[in-house]
């Protein structure tokens, strides 16, 4: 069965790591002979410029029409004075709820070679292997009434709405549960029940849907508790599940324990498993067009397609292989970058990843 893949290089750095992640499908062509079509198209800033929207309607119909979707990052300073509403943030927001990918999938996977790259000891990161799940298309980001008013003191007052409902956390859990089974088999779902009601609910939802998952163990932790120990012992976690802000922070955090965020890929997924996946990190505008960038997590993101949407698990095996194999080899882009190893730019880092694949 062919494959249909759409990409969106985006802003900033995006089309320079993109095209690294394409050369190693188009390896994973060559060597597996994987069945796959790459068609690419306009999002954010990019989009802007060229059609004045930073969603536009060719761009949602071809995500619609694809298996998956390989996403680069949108935004840089060029659009930051635009109005709110045709940004290019309000592009990615649009995709993600356009196309209902509520399910967001963060692995914070750290690789012994780069220990040393983590800001925390060691012996605290090494051997981390977390997954974060975070909701992505509800809670206190896309909640109704929103915005700022002013009161009959005409002092002026900001708000937003914090909601979920019942079966919007029933099919985020049902993400999560199910990573757990496939994974060690434990889950903490993180709330701040002790304060917000909505998180009450979310916590009895989760505590309800346990029974259906024996083999899963399920615990609960209050956020602020829950960023505490991602940073004093991660390696309590196996899956942690939680709303959109606190998954937002949380998945920031987790990605300094990696020692980047340039090693961190995620994928947003759909109730059937269609997805978009991306790195963690934005377009990095500082650097943008100077082969700085590290490719490693958006190819490690097309490594997660691969599985999760595409079915194609052995290729994505092998792609990880590569990656770990050329840190295994001591290159290094700058961002990870320690004692002894070789700098290397963008395009250096994805063809030796794209020659360890060939060779592997
Ligand atoms: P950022 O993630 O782009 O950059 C933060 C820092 O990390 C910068 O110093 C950058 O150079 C570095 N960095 C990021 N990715 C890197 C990589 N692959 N290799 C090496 N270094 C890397 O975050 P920011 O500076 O807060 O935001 C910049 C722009 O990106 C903004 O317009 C923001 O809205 C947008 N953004 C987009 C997304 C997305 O598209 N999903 C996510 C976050 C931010």
């Amino acid at each position: 069965m062919t494959h249909n893949v759409l990409v969106l290089p985006g802003d900033g750095i995006g089309p320079e790591i993109i095209a690294e992640a394409v050369k190693v499908l188009e390896a994973c062509k060559q060597k597996f002979g994987l069945d796959l079509t790459i068609d690419s198209a306009l999002l954010g800033g990019a989009a802007i410029d060229a059609t004045g929207s930073p969603l536009p309607e060719d761009t949602m119909a071809k995500a619609k029409a694809s298996d998956a979707i390989l996403l680069g990052a949108v935004g840089g300073p060029k659009w930051d004075t635009l109005d709110m509403a045709i940004r290019p943030e309000k592009g990615l927001l649009g995709i993600r709820s356009g196309l209902a990918l509520f399910g967001n999938l963060r692995p914070a996977i750290l690789y012994p070679q780069l220990a040393a790259a983590s800001t925390l000891k060691p012996e605290v990161v090494s051997g981390l292997d977390i997954l974060i799940v975070r909701e992505l298309t509800g809670g206190i980001y896309f909640g109704q009434p929103r915005g700022v008013r002013t009161l009959d003191t005409g002092e002026r007052q900001g708000y937003n709405t914090y909601v979920y409902s019942e079966s919007e956390i029933r099919r985020i859990g049902k993400v999560a549960f199910e990573a757990a089974r496939a994974r060690n088999g434990k889950l903490c779902s993180v709330d701040k029940a002790n304060v917000l009601e909505v998180t009450v609910l979310w916590r009895e939802i989760m505590e309800s849907m346990a029974k259906d998952y024996p083999d899963v163990e399920l615990s609960h932790m209050y956020v602020d508790n829950a960023a505490m120990q991602l940073v004093r012992a991660p390696k309590q976690f196996d899956v942690l599940v939680t709303g959109n802000m606190f998954g937002d922070i949380l998945s920031d955090a987790a990605a300094m324990l990696t020692g980047s965020i340039g090693m961190l890929p995620s994928a947003s997924l759909d109730a059937n498993g269609k997805g978009m996946y991306e790195p963690c990190h934005g377009s990095a505008p500082d650097i943008a067009g100077e082969n700085k960038a590290n490719p490693l997590a958006t190819i490690l993101s097309a490594a997660m397609m691969l599985r999760y949407s595409l079915g194609e698990g052995a290729v994505a095996d092998a792609i990880e292989e590569a990656v770990s194999s050329v840190l295994d080899q001591g290159l290094r882009t700058l961002d990870i970058a320690s004692d002894g190893c070789q700098i290397v730019g963008t395009e250096s880092m994805g063809e030796a990843v794209v020659s360890a694949l060939i060779s592997g």
